[in-house]
């Protein structure tokens, strides 16, 4: 079952992975990460289709794919 990884610390939070995510399987995470942001954080294996999209458009190569 596909699924990603995100680096929470590296995230700052652009939320472009979520806007391209067409299974809507990222979202808020609400705790701040050590830039003092919120980060994005993996939803849900069973929604993962590991298209890539995310870690293609991740600015900051914050997100690993895996299938
Ligand atoms: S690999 Fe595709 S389906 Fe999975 S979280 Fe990223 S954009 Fe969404
Ligand atoms: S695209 Fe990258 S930096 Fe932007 S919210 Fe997603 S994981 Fe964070």
């Amino acid at each position: 079952m596909p699924k990603i990884t995100i680096d929470k610390d590296k995230c700052k939070g652009c939320l472009l992975c979520v806007s391209v995510c067409p299974q809507g399987a990222i979202v808020i995470n609400e705790e701040l990460n050590l830039r003092g942001i919120k980060p994005v954080k993996f939803k849900s294996e069973g929604k993962c289709v590991g298209c890539a999209l995310c870690a293609l458009i991740c600015p900051d190569c914050c997100i690993e794919v895996y299938k």
